[in-house]
């Protein structure tokens, strides 16, 4: 089974796909918890040029998006296809709905490049399940603020109150157009409790 997680800057993504992964443990089911961009060796070299600003530096949005397509591809050849195949659950910290709100909704790539994308990197292989942790934008900025400390905010964390809110709003989106691989729980609590409504969903989705 494949699960992703997806929402905005301090939604608690990666918290809560570790306690995901504990839960399954528990149900002795074996997983791995990997993420995007980076999650195999090729694509986190990639990750670090993404991060770098690379992909602005030598094209724009446009060689950016390629970038990130070239990390997705070999993370799904090369860890996240074989995991599958070998009855391993993936569970991954973004994917490509944050290629569509980011480089899409609320950047400069079109749909039409962004579908030749996913249909070169992905092709027919969607998540089972897409977990869109949903949190109030002001919420969501001051936990990011408090795991920064005092790093400088990344390029998103820096954007406007009104960038987050319309991130926020493509997730929901994206969850109300296609109900059956999308589920938004509700991530404003103590982790725990995200993560026994994360739990429940997984039990009756993938597993009842
Ligand atoms: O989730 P994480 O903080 O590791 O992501 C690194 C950065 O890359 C974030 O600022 C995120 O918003 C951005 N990103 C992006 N497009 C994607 C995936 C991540 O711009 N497709």
């Amino acid at each position: 089974r494949f699960i992703t997680f997806e929402g905005g800057e301090g939604s608690g993504k990666s918290t809560q796909i570790k306690l995901l992964a504990k839960r399954l443990e528990g149900a002795n089911l074996r997983s791995v918890v990997t993420r995007e961009p980076g999650g195999s060796p090729g694509a986190e070299i990639v990750r670090h040029l993404l991060l770098a600003g690379v992909g602005r530096l030598i094209g724009g949005a446009e060689a950016e998006a390629l970038l990130f397509a070239a990390a997705r591809d070999d993370h799904v050849r090369t860890l996240i296809q074989p995991a599958l195949e070998s009855g391993v659950w993936v569970l991954c910290d973004r994917f490509f709905d944050s290629t569509r709100v980011y480089q899409g909704r609320l950047g400069e790539v079109s749909p039409a490049m962004l579908n030749a994308l996913q249909d070169v990197t992905i092709g027919a292989m969607k998540p089972d399940l897409t977990v869109i942790l949903d949190v109030p934008v002001e919420i969501g900025l001051a936990r990011a603020a408090v795991r920064r400390g005092s790093e400088a905010p990344d390029r998103f964390e820096s954007e406007s109150i009104d960038f987050h809110r319309r991130l926020r709003d493509a997730y929901r989106q994206i969850a109300a157009a296609e109900p059956e691989r999308c589920v938004v729980i509700d991530a404003n609590a103590e982790p725990h409790v995200v993560a026994a409504r994360i739990w429940l969903t997984v039990q009756e989705r993938l597993l009842g």
